[in-house]
């Protein structure tokens, strides 16, 4: 199956880099499927900006609801309206810096589903999980809370000590949290779970990206820092 490569560029990103940056993007790389999700102002500039390219743009968050009064949130539909594709959901920096918990998580993926966008969401330990040997226990648990019945999307398994500290796991420790993570999809969602992508992040750069695609059950990459250049980031996809 083709990777995926997916670009989140958390805060960053200016209306003034976007058309250097797709411009840069738009040579592409054959055979691996491109998503990047700027923040949500730079959505539509960056569709337009990236023209007929097949690449995807895609959202960091939506909100559970898909209308009505809620201050300073966006929906699900018109994320869908402006040409998103995708939206990241769960990111460990929601779960951490805005409370979200799984439950939100899957109120969130129901909504992005029912507008049509793909909701990839978003798994993995903290250091102290880590450390406590649950990091199977833990992501099994976000996986079950996290997802809708019938899901339909993709999943990221993020370490959240890999996340921007240049730290990954080994390949064994990556295969063996895929296969994990694999099990728990085909158990909670039986044969829609056998297929369904798993990306890898947490510190994915050139250097590392083609021994991280090349692990069994690795579907493809979710990419903070090393997205915000379109050269490393298609470095990463040339490695998928
Ligand atoms: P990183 O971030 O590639 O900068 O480690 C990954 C992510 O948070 O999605």
């Amino acid at each position: 199956m083709r990777q995926m490569i997916a670009g989140n560029w958390k805060m960053n990103g200016t209306l003034a880099g976007l058309s250097a940056y797709a411009s840069a993007l738009r040579q592409g790389v054959e055979g691996v499927d491109l998503l990047v999700c700027p923040p949500f102002p730079l959505i539509r500039p960056l569709i337009e900006a990236l023209g007929d390219a097949s690449i995807w743009v895609g959202a960091q968050d939506c909100d559970a609801k898909r209308s009505g009064p809620h201050t300073g949130d966006v929906s699900a539909d018109l994320l869908a309206e402006l040409g998103a594709r995708h939206v990241i959901l769960g990111h460990s920096e929601r779960r951490a810096d805005h409370g979200e918990s799984s439950t939100l998580v899957r109120d969130k993926a129901r909504a992005a589903s029912a507008a049509g966008l793909v909701p990839v969401i978003c798994v993995g330990e903290t250091e102290a999980e880590r450390d406590a040997h649950e990091t199977e226990t833990v992501v099994r648990a976000q996986l079950a809370g996290s997802l809708p019945d019938g899901f339909s999307g993709l999943i990221a398994y993020e370490p959240v000590w890999a996340i921007g500290s240049g730290k990954t796991p080994s390949e064994d420790e990556v295969e063996a949290m895929h296969r994990a993570i694999r099990a728990s999809l085909k158990k909670q969602l039986g044969e829609a779970g056998e297929a369904m992508p798993i990306l890898y992040g947490g510190s994915v750069k050139p250097a590392n990206a083609e021994t991280l695609m090349r692990i069994p059950e690795v579907g493809g990459a979710l990419v903070g820092g090393a997205s915000l250049k379109a050269e490393d980031f298609l470095a990463i996809a040339s490695a998928a």
